[in-house]
Protein backbone atom coordinates (compact mmCIF):
# COMPACT_ATOMS: atom_id res chain seq x y z
CA UNK A 1 0.00 0.00 0.00
CA UNK A 2 1.25 3.06 -0.85
CA UNK A 3 -0.85 6.18 -0.36
CA UNK A 4 -1.20 9.23 -3.03
CA UNK A 5 -1.41 12.80 -1.79
CA UNK A 6 -4.49 13.74 -3.71
CA UNK A 7 -5.84 16.41 -0.94
CA UNK A 8 -4.23 18.44 1.54
CA UNK A 9 -6.07 19.27 4.98
CA UNK A 10 -6.59 22.66 6.04
CA UNK A 11 -3.40 24.15 8.23
CA UNK A 12 -5.77 26.31 10.69
CA UNK A 13 -2.37 27.32 13.05
CA UNK A 14 -4.66 29.74 14.40
CA UNK A 15 -7.36 27.28 15.99
CA UNK A 16 -4.29 25.37 17.10
CA UNK A 17 -2.62 28.20 18.82
CA UNK A 18 -6.04 29.29 20.48
CA UNK A 19 -6.91 26.04 21.71
CA UNK A 20 -3.58 24.14 22.39
CA UNK A 21 -1.25 26.95 22.28
CA UNK A 22 0.60 25.12 19.69
CA UNK A 23 1.25 24.57 15.68
CA UNK A 24 2.16 21.16 13.74
CA UNK A 25 5.55 21.97 12.04
CA UNK A 26 6.02 21.95 8.11
CA UNK A 27 7.11 18.34 8.74
CA UNK A 28 3.79 17.69 10.94
CA UNK A 29 1.42 19.21 8.67
CA UNK A 30 2.87 16.64 5.63
CA UNK A 31 2.45 13.68 7.93
CA UNK A 32 -1.26 14.61 8.65
CA UNK A 33 -1.64 15.22 5.33
CA UNK A 34 -0.13 12.06 4.27
CA UNK A 35 -2.60 10.56 7.39
CA UNK A 36 -5.07 11.67 5.96
CA UNK A 37 -5.01 10.31 2.46
CA UNK A 38 -3.67 6.82 3.64
CA UNK A 39 -6.76 6.42 5.61
CA UNK A 40 -9.06 7.94 3.21
CA UNK A 41 -7.60 5.13 1.01
CA UNK A 42 -7.48 2.37 3.39
CA UNK A 43 -11.13 3.02 3.52
CA UNK A 44 -11.71 0.87 0.24
CA UNK A 45 -10.35 -1.86 1.86
CA UNK A 46 -11.41 -1.90 5.60
CA UNK A 47 -13.68 -0.02 7.40
CA UNK A 48 -12.26 2.43 9.41
CA UNK A 49 -14.12 5.81 9.41
CA UNK A 50 -17.28 7.56 8.25
CA UNK A 51 -15.17 11.13 8.65
CA UNK A 52 -13.62 11.51 4.96
CA UNK A 53 -14.13 15.31 4.06
CA UNK A 54 -11.03 17.56 4.85
CA UNK A 55 -12.46 20.12 7.42
CA UNK A 56 -14.49 17.07 8.88
CA UNK A 57 -11.37 15.25 8.85
CA UNK A 58 -9.44 17.77 10.70
CA UNK A 59 -11.69 18.73 13.63
CA UNK A 60 -13.04 14.98 14.58
CA UNK A 61 -9.74 13.24 13.95
CA UNK A 62 -7.01 15.84 14.66
CA UNK A 63 -8.26 18.36 16.45
CA UNK A 64 -10.27 16.14 18.56
CA UNK A 65 -7.67 13.74 19.18
CA UNK A 66 -5.00 16.41 20.45
CA UNK A 67 -7.69 18.11 22.00
CA UNK A 68 -6.73 15.42 25.08
CA UNK A 69 -3.26 16.56 25.23
CA UNK A 70 -3.87 20.36 26.66
CA UNK A 71 -2.42 20.05 30.04
CA UNK A 72 0.76 19.42 28.22
CA UNK A 73 0.69 22.50 26.22
CA UNK A 74 -0.04 24.57 29.25
CA UNK A 75 2.59 27.44 30.10
CA UNK A 76 1.83 26.56 33.22
CA UNK A 77 2.19 22.57 33.45
CA UNK A 78 -0.70 21.23 36.12
CA UNK A 79 1.31 19.66 39.26
CA UNK A 80 -0.89 16.51 38.65
CA UNK A 81 0.80 15.78 34.95
CA UNK A 82 2.51 12.82 33.88
CA UNK A 83 5.93 12.70 32.21
CA UNK A 84 5.09 10.38 29.98
CA UNK A 85 7.19 7.72 28.08
CA UNK A 86 4.48 4.87 26.99
CA UNK A 87 0.96 5.80 25.78
CA UNK A 88 -1.51 2.75 24.96
CA UNK A 89 -4.49 3.76 22.51
CA UNK A 90 -7.25 1.13 23.21
CA UNK A 91 -9.56 0.58 20.57
CA UNK A 92 -7.81 2.71 17.82
CA UNK A 93 -10.09 1.81 15.14
CA UNK A 94 -8.49 4.01 12.52
CA UNK A 95 -5.89 4.95 14.42
CA UNK A 96 -7.58 8.09 16.75
CA UNK A 97 -6.66 9.44 18.91
CA UNK A 98 -3.09 7.22 19.06
CA UNK A 99 -1.92 8.46 15.59
CA UNK A 100 -1.93 12.50 15.85
CA UNK A 101 -0.33 11.70 19.33
CA UNK A 102 2.50 9.86 17.69
CA UNK A 103 3.15 12.60 15.10
CA UNK A 104 2.47 15.22 17.64
CA UNK A 105 4.84 14.05 20.08
CA UNK A 106 7.24 11.89 18.80
CA UNK A 107 9.32 11.00 21.76
CA UNK A 108 6.43 9.13 22.94
CA UNK A 109 6.30 5.45 22.40
CA UNK A 110 2.63 4.87 21.16
CA UNK A 111 0.49 1.47 21.06
CA UNK A 112 -2.05 0.98 19.07
CA UNK A 113 -4.34 -2.08 20.63
CA UNK A 114 -7.72 -2.76 18.61
CA UNK A 115 -9.36 -6.27 18.40
CA UNK A 116 -9.69 -6.33 14.88
CA UNK A 117 -6.64 -7.53 13.09
CA UNK A 118 -7.32 -6.50 9.76
CA UNK A 119 -7.74 -2.78 11.22
CA UNK A 120 -4.13 -3.16 13.07
CA UNK A 121 -2.55 -4.79 9.96
CA UNK A 122 -3.72 -1.58 7.68
CA UNK A 123 -2.44 1.00 10.79
CA UNK A 124 1.43 -0.83 10.82
CA UNK A 125 1.25 -0.88 7.07
CA UNK A 126 0.22 2.89 6.90
CA UNK A 127 3.10 3.36 9.95
CA UNK A 128 5.43 2.27 7.85
CA UNK A 129 4.84 4.31 4.98
CA UNK A 130 4.55 7.53 7.18
CA UNK A 131 8.24 6.66 8.98
CA UNK A 132 6.51 6.51 11.91
CA UNK A 133 8.60 4.74 13.99
CA UNK A 134 7.55 5.67 17.63
CA UNK A 135 4.35 3.15 16.99
CA UNK A 136 3.85 -0.19 18.27
CA UNK A 137 0.38 -2.90 16.97
CA UNK A 138 -1.84 -5.01 19.07
CA UNK A 139 -4.35 -6.86 17.44
CA UNK A 140 -6.01 -8.29 21.08
CA UNK A 141 -8.76 -7.30 23.50
CA UNK A 142 -8.04 -5.11 26.16
CA UNK A 143 -9.32 -7.86 28.91
CA UNK A 144 -6.72 -10.49 27.34
CA UNK A 145 -4.09 -7.44 27.20
CA UNK A 146 -4.98 -5.87 30.74
CA UNK A 147 -3.74 -9.68 32.36
CA UNK A 148 -0.47 -9.98 30.10
CA UNK A 149 2.59 -9.77 32.09
CA UNK A 150 4.31 -7.52 29.11
CA UNK A 151 1.56 -4.69 29.07
CA UNK A 152 0.02 -5.02 32.72
CA UNK A 153 0.66 -2.19 34.82
CA UNK A 154 3.23 -0.81 32.03
CA UNK A 155 2.03 2.66 30.37
CA UNK A 156 2.20 6.01 31.53
CA UNK A 157 -0.70 7.12 29.57
CA UNK A 158 -4.04 5.61 28.15
CA UNK A 159 -6.52 6.99 25.22
CA UNK A 160 -9.78 5.80 24.80
CA UNK A 161 -11.80 7.29 22.31
CA UNK A 162 -15.47 5.58 21.39
CA UNK A 163 -15.29 2.44 23.14
CA UNK A 164 -18.01 2.31 24.90
CA UNK A 165 -19.34 3.72 28.25
CA UNK A 166 -17.08 5.30 30.36
CA UNK A 167 -16.75 2.75 33.70
CA UNK A 168 -15.89 0.06 30.57
CA UNK A 169 -13.46 2.49 28.95
CA UNK A 170 -11.81 2.81 32.54
CA UNK A 171 -11.44 -0.95 32.96
CA UNK A 172 -9.49 -1.65 30.12
CA UNK A 173 -7.14 1.39 30.51
CA UNK A 174 -6.51 1.03 34.71
CA UNK A 175 -5.03 -2.23 34.55
CA UNK A 176 -2.90 -1.23 32.03
CA UNK A 177 -0.94 1.72 33.90
CA UNK A 178 1.29 1.86 35.92
CA UNK A 179 0.90 3.45 39.59
CA UNK A 180 0.13 7.19 39.14
CA UNK A 181 -0.23 6.64 35.38
CA UNK A 182 -3.03 8.19 33.50
CA UNK A 183 -5.96 7.82 31.76
CA UNK A 184 -7.86 10.56 29.03
CA UNK A 185 -11.32 9.27 28.09
CA UNK A 186 -12.73 10.86 25.62
CA UNK A 187 -16.32 11.61 25.82
CA UNK A 188 -19.40 13.64 24.24
CA UNK A 189 -21.63 14.89 26.55
CA UNK A 190 -20.72 14.62 30.81
CA UNK A 191 -24.04 14.03 33.24
CA UNK A 192 -23.83 14.38 36.30
CA UNK A 193 -25.62 11.09 37.05
CA UNK A 194 -22.68 9.61 34.49
CA UNK A 195 -20.24 11.02 36.65
CA UNK A 196 -21.78 9.65 40.07
CA UNK A 197 -21.60 6.16 38.56
CA UNK A 198 -18.44 6.45 37.29
CA UNK A 199 -17.29 7.37 40.69
CA UNK A 200 -18.36 3.74 41.95
CA UNK A 201 -16.18 1.86 39.15
CA UNK A 202 -12.88 4.51 39.74
CA UNK A 203 -12.86 3.22 43.48
CA UNK A 204 -13.42 -0.48 42.45
CA UNK A 205 -10.08 -0.13 40.07
CA UNK A 206 -8.18 2.37 41.89
CA UNK A 207 -8.40 5.06 40.13
CA UNK A 208 -9.57 8.87 40.98
CA UNK A 209 -10.96 11.34 38.54
CA UNK A 210 -8.41 14.64 38.80
CA UNK A 211 -9.53 17.01 36.24
CA UNK A 212 -12.42 17.29 33.18
CA UNK A 213 -11.85 19.67 30.57
CA UNK A 214 -14.81 20.65 28.50
CA UNK A 215 -14.08 21.78 24.91
CA UNK A 216 -16.61 23.20 21.99
CA UNK A 217 -14.62 21.65 19.12
CA UNK A 218 -13.52 24.70 17.07
CA UNK A 219 -15.25 24.39 13.68
CA UNK A 220 -18.91 23.06 14.31
CA UNK A 221 -19.23 23.80 18.32
CA UNK A 222 -19.86 19.88 19.01
CA UNK A 223 -19.63 19.00 23.30
CA UNK A 224 -17.04 17.32 24.59
CA UNK A 225 -15.05 16.70 27.78
CA UNK A 226 -11.87 14.73 28.05
CA UNK A 227 -11.69 12.97 31.48
CA UNK A 228 -8.50 12.95 33.22
CA UNK A 229 -8.17 9.64 35.54
CA UNK A 230 -4.74 9.19 38.11
CA UNK A 231 -4.12 5.37 38.49
CA UNK A 232 -3.88 6.09 42.60
CA UNK A 233 -3.72 2.31 43.74
CA UNK A 234 -3.34 -1.13 42.29
CA UNK A 235 -6.11 -2.60 40.39
CA UNK A 236 -7.26 -5.75 42.18
CA UNK A 237 -6.12 -8.61 39.24
CA UNK A 238 -9.59 -9.73 38.72
CA UNK A 239 -10.01 -6.69 36.70
CA UNK A 240 -10.31 -6.80 33.53
CA UNK A 241 -12.96 -9.04 34.01
CA UNK A 242 -13.11 -11.77 30.84
CA UNK A 243 -14.06 -10.64 27.51
CA UNK A 244 -17.22 -9.49 27.15
CA UNK A 245 -18.01 -8.68 30.81
CA UNK A 246 -16.74 -5.28 30.57
CA UNK A 247 -19.03 -3.79 28.16
CA UNK A 248 -22.26 -5.89 28.63
CA UNK A 249 -22.50 -5.31 32.78
CA UNK A 250 -20.12 -1.97 32.99
CA UNK A 251 -19.30 -1.33 36.72
N1 LIG B 1 -10.97 5.09 18.93
C1 LIG B 1 -11.38 5.16 17.52
C2 LIG B 1 -12.01 6.50 17.23
O1 LIG B 1 -12.34 7.22 18.18
O2 LIG B 1 -12.17 6.84 16.04
C3 LIG B 1 -12.28 3.99 17.09
C4 LIG B 1 -13.58 3.91 17.79
S1 LIG B 1 -14.56 2.55 17.21
C5 LIG B 1 -16.16 3.14 17.49
C6 LIG B 1 -14.30 1.36 18.53
C7 LIG B 1 -13.10 0.46 18.27
O3 LIG B 1 -12.81 -0.23 19.49
C8 LIG B 1 -13.36 -0.60 17.21
O4 LIG B 1 -12.32 -0.53 16.25
C9 LIG B 1 -13.34 -1.92 17.98
O5 LIG B 1 -12.77 -2.97 17.23
C10 LIG B 1 -12.48 -1.57 19.19
N2 LIG B 1 -12.80 -2.33 20.41
C11 LIG B 1 -14.02 -2.45 21.01
N3 LIG B 1 -13.92 -3.20 22.13
C12 LIG B 1 -12.62 -3.58 22.24
C13 LIG B 1 -11.89 -4.37 23.18
N4 LIG B 1 -12.50 -4.92 24.21
N5 LIG B 1 -10.57 -4.53 22.98
C14 LIG B 1 -9.95 -3.97 21.91
N6 LIG B 1 -10.58 -3.21 20.99
C15 LIG B 1 -11.90 -3.03 21.14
Amino acid sequence: MTETITEQLPVNGDLWQATLQWQPSDQQQALFDRLYNGIVEGNRQVNLTRITEPDSFWEKHLWDSLSGLVPWYEPEKPQWLPTVKRVIDIGTGGGFPGLPVAIARPNWQVTLLDSTRKKIAFLQTLCQNLGLTNTAFLAERAETVGHDKKHRAQYDLALVRAVGPASTCAEYALPLLKKSGFAVLFRGQWTDEEEELFMGALDTLGGELVAICPWETPLTQGIRHCLYVKKVEKTDKEFPRQVGMPAKHPL
